[in-house]
């Protein structure tokens, strides 16, 4: 296969490119590249400007906003976008609930949602994990029981990213407590203002406030908020998962950051020169840029095989996009905090005089937040050690 992009995607490629530098606010930007949170109203800008240009939701059926772009496009659309330091559509609202609806929700729900999703006008979050059951998602226990036209949920789930912002919550929730685990579960949408719903917020090591614990106590839902069938969600899940996992590998957003390493590492003093100067550090950036172009050629792989007819299913090898990926956006994270050396320590702790970084080093207060932030990427979306496992059955056979 050739590797090489054609004059028609390099074209595609410097339009998407112009557009994300020269349309998306630049302060937007600057934080995603400095990998400081981000606020709803930045998530919401960006998303719409996308939106305005088609290009929220490339990946979605035509008739609900999507574009008909090739597989090749689609990488290089999600590449430009993580390289120029713009966020990346709403995850839960593009990724995740969008595609399940489109596929198996009715025409109604479709009518009623996927507009809303695609512009955010509706925050989605998403409630598969709990407390006892995140790996072993099929341990669930939050359960609906129909009463009339309504289902009553009670249960609990924890990690909901962003949850906070939420108007909608998706969740999967027990339908049957007899059947089989996988057999009893369902895709429920739930109104976040629904009386009995309470969401607590659970601080992570870096202090932000990114993730929630949901509580439903006896919630009513309309039996309209099913989607697809009763007892079926186990398999919209599957299809919803797999979507998350593809892409997940962010090789574009490991490449700016490198890209930064390598322009603050000339600025940052060190000795009689810069840090550019020590060849050990120099060494180790070059490490994760040689693994990253490796991992660039195995995605492109990965991407130009969605496009032949043959493979419906998810290829395992994505599993291993996702263990590569994450562990390479730990190592450029963890290229930062040496780089910001003893300037990394929170302002309190640095005290005054020599201990502070010189002017114009703002991006120092950013790079520890950032390092814990990232520990994440490795457990979200199927923990790492789980990719193992799909692959030593998918692709090792064992
Ligand atoms: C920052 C963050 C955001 C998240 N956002 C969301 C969200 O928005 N919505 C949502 O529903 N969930 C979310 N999650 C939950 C995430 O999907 C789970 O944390 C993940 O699936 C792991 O589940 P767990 O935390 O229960 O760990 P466990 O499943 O209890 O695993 C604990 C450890 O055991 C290992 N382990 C477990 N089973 C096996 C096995 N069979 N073989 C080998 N090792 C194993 C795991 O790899 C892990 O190291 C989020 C998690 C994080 C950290």
């Amino acid at each position: 296969m050739d590797l090489r992009y054609t004059a028609d995607e390099i074209a595609f490629r410097d339009e998407v490119r112009s557009f994300c530098r020269e349309k998306i606010p630049a302060e937007i930007r600057r934080k995603v590249s400095e990998g400081r949170g981000l606020g709803k109203d930045d998530v919401v800008t960006s998303q719409r400007i996308l939106n305005a240009r088609g290009w929220a939701v490339p990946h979605w059926p035509k008739e609900w906003g999507g574009q008909d772009w090739t597989p090749i496009q689609r990488y290089i659309y999600t590449e430009e976008l993580l390289q120029a330091a713009v966020p990346l559509p709403q995850q839960f609202n593009c990724y995740m609930f969008g595609p399940v609806l489109a596929t198996f929700g009715n025409q109604e729900q479709k009518q009623r949602f996927l507009a809303r999703a695609a512009n955010l006008d509706d925050w989605w979050c998403q409630g598969f994990s709990e407390p006892g059951a995140g790996s072993d998602l099929a341990s669930l226990k939050t359960k609906a029981v129909r009463d009339g036209d309504h289902y009553v949920v009670d249960g609990q789930k924890t990690w909901t990213t962003l949850g906070q912002h939420a108007d909608w919550i998706f969740c999967l929730v027990r339908t049957d407590m007899e059947a089989k685990k996988q057999r009893g579960i369902s895709f429920l949408v739930m109104d976040m203002t629904s009386p009995g719903i309470t969401v607590r917020p659970i601080i992570t090591l870096e202090g932000r406030h990114e993730v929630n614990e949901v509580f439903f106590d006896s919630v009513r839902v309309p039996v309209e908020n099913l989607i697809g069938e009763e007892n079926r969600g186990w398999d919209y899940a599957k299809f919803l998962l797999a979507n998350e996992r593809t892409g997940i590998a962010r090789i574009g957003l490991t490449k700016e950051r490198i890209q930064r390493i390598k322009r603050l590492a000339k600025e940052m003093p060190s000795g009689a020169g810069s840090m550019w100067d020590d060849g050990d550090f120099r060494g180790r950036v070059a490490e994760v840029e040689i693994e990253l172009k490796a991992l660039e050629i195995t995605q492109m792989r990965v991407a130009a095989k969605q496009g032949r007819a043959d493979s419906v299913q998810p290829d395992p090898a994505s599993s291993l996009l996702k263990i590569r990926g994450s562990q390479l956006q730990q190592a450029a994270t963890e290229l930062l905090v040496e780089l910001a050396g003893p300037f990394s320590l929170a302002a309190p702790q640095r005290g005054a005089g020599a201990n502070n970084p010189p002017g114009g080093f703002d991006w120092v207060d950013a790079a520890a937040p950032s390092y814990f932030n990232n520990r994440k990427v490795s457990i979200y979306g199927g923990s790492n050690e789980i990719q193992h496992n799909v692959i030593a059955k998918g692709i090792l056979g064992l």
